[in-house]
């Protein structure tokens, strides 16, 4: 990934005119694979081999799959053919587009489309809008997706371009009256929908556009308010839903859905270089595999089930999540059945509170529209902001002096993943301690997390901000106490920078400028190398409120 994209603001054609928080989560994922980590090991997840995850896979069927001899085949009703526009719902499992479309027709064209736009870049800072690690754990989505389609009597179609151009000229040369899809909630995503159906429109043969929500845990139509009067406070929100919504059972997609029409050139999966991009080795830490295999997720998920009792535990279903490889209320019905056959605990419930967040900065988008996006954030903060280019970089490369930033962003740019807890606090010292612009980490979060998602990512940045919709979430995270609460034995800030291993434990946090580097900016609150702190009150850099040491 490069790291030297840095210029200034720039004009982008799809302007995000105008959300997010700290999570809730009762235990630390700061640290959240040490013991790979510790060992220097590149530890897949979940990868596993082709026979293992046909076993995997199958079984997985069999609950959630019908068989086409079943009574489903009945439901399928439709005449004439559909295409699927696959979009951030690179399943076949629990995929309600998909299964709209084979009802609905007696062929359907599943399509994905290499938009350019995806691979520009970002809106503010022109940082690579998709970063080499994504670009590579897509294309795994794509050939495993293209995989679990042949299996049921379908491919799928790879085509170079906006879907704006591609989907009218195949609704026109197949003669499909719908084009299937997931909804977005995103200005980028939604202007893409919009120029499809403009598009479709002008074709003249009467294609329809139909827009399927399926992303969230919760149906939208579901929720016990209008999603425009979603409460601004997210335990509002949790208590409401839990109290009078119901999660719909996941949608069981037939095990054949062929026949899909002639095509001439299926189109391959591109290479990295075909797409701008640069192949980055993931040489330490997690490396994430793209694709469905929603069995191996949850296998995963069984077998590190211990781990959750731990301080360190968290599932690492973000970057399929992103991708919707695999669907919140999938994740949902396995972990309940699993407990129910298991033990049942405090973790079942933390996995639905987890993926709650994820439900309302879904649900939030809708509501706060580009506000988003804006360096006001929802509220329309008023605050003077740097958007010094040295102080960035500094934070960018993992080059502050301050060995907690620079292992979680070691972290980041080497896997594409960080831990919650080190995401707030790579974004606190962003914004509070060094006074910078927050849309500058957002931006640079978008290109490198495998996990990107315009909702939870400008969610999460405008909390941390101090600009979300809720007032209260506006928290400063002291680096020395996060150090001494969740790595107090240096081991992971050791693990990412490597010429701390030599130095004490009790050193490892605040090694000096002899043995590390200068910090380029002083805390606000606390040393470098003291003890945690806590101030309040003291006027901010970037001019909001900065009343907390953190979330706990
Ligand atoms: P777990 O703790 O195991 O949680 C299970 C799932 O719940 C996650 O996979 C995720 O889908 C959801 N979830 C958990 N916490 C949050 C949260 N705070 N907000 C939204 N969903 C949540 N998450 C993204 O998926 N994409 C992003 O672009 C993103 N950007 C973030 C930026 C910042 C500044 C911060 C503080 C958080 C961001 N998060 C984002 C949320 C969170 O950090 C990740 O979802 C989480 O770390 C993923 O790890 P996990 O799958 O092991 O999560």
């Amino acid at each position: 990934m490069s790291a030297s994209s840095f210029s200034s603001p720039l004009t982008h054609p799809l302007r995000r005119f105008n959300h997010h928080h700290l999570s809730n989560k009762p235990v630390s994922s700061l640290f959240f694979c040490s013991a790979a980590k510790m060992n220097g090991n590149i530890h897949c997840v979940p990868g596993l081999g082709e026979e293992e995850m046909d076993t995997v896979v199958g079984k997985t069927f069999e609950r959630y799959a019908l068989p086409s001899s079943s009574s489903s085949s009945s439901k399928r009703t439709g005449k004439g053919t559909t295409i699927l526009w696959f979009r951030n719902d690179l399943r076949v499992l629990d995929n309600d587009a998909l299964y709209k479309a084979w009802c609905s027709s007696d062929t359907v064209l599943p399509v994905y489309c290499l938009d350019p736009r995806l691979f520009h870049t970002t809106h503010f800072f022109s940082f690579p809008k998709t970063g080499a690690l994504r670009g590579a754990f897509l294309m795994e989505c794509l050939a495993d997706l293209r995989k679990n389609l042949m299996r049921r009597g379908l491919n799928l179609l790879i085509r170079n371009g906006k879907p704006e151009d591609i989907l009218p000229s195949l609704a026109k040369d197949f003669g499909a009256h719908t084009v299937f899809a997931h909804k977005e909630t995103c200005s980028e995503e939604l202007h893409v929908e919009r120029l499809v159906d403009k598009a479709l429109k002008g074709v003249g043969n009467g294609t329809k556009l139909e827009l399927i929500w399926g992303s969230t845990m919760y149906h939208k139509d579901d929720l016990p308010f209008d999603v425009l009067d979603l409460p601004d406070i997210y335990t509002q929100f949790r208590k409401s839903v839990e109290a009078n919504c119901r999660i719909r059972s996941s949608t069981r997609i037939p095990l054949s859905l062929g026949p899909t029409p002639c095509v001439d050139k299926w189109g391959d999966v591109p290479t990295l270089g075909q797409l701008g991009l640069e192949p980055q080795e993931v040489t330490r830490g997690m490396r994430f595999v793209g694709g469905e295999s929603a069995g191996d997720l949850l296998k995963v998920y069984k077998e590190t089930r211990n781990g959750m009792l731990g301080p360190d535990y968290s599932t690492k279903f973000s970057p399929w999540l992103a991708f919707g490889c695999i669907s919140p209320r999938f994740i949902y019905e396995e972990v309940q059945r699993y407990e129910r056959e298991r033990i049942a605990n405090n973790s079942t419930y933390w996995v639905l509170f987890e993926l709650l967040w994820r439900d309302y900065f879904r649900f939030l988008s809708i509501k706060c529209g580009n506000s988003l996006f804006h360096l006001g954030g929802p509220r329309n903060v008023q605050g003077e902001w740097s958007q010094d280019k040295r102080l960035f970089e500094s934070w960018r490369d993992g080059k502050t002096g301050y060995p907690l930033i620079d292992a979680n962003m070691k972290e980041l740019s080497t896997t594409g993943f960080m831990s919650n807890r080190g995401r707030q606090i790579v974004c606190s010292f962003l914004v509070r301690d060094m006074g910078l612009d927050w849309r500058m980490g957002a931006e640079w979060f978008e290109t490198c997390l495998l996990d990107y998602d315009p909702c939870s990512n400008y969610g999460n940045w405008t909390y941390g901000a101090g600009v979300g919709n809720d007032p209260r979430e506006d928290r400063y995270f002291s680096i020395p106490k996060q150090a001494q609460n969740y790595d107090p034995e240096g081991e992971y800030v050791a693990f990412w920078v490597q010429q701390l291993r030599r130095l004490p434990k009790e050193k490892r946090h605040c090694p000096g400028r002899l043995m590390y580097m200068d910090t380029v900016v002083p805390l606000k609150h606390g040393h470098g190398g003291g003890n945690a702190q806590t101030s309040r009150g003291s006027k901010s850099r970037g001019g909001f409120r900065d009343n907390h040491s953190g979330r706990r």
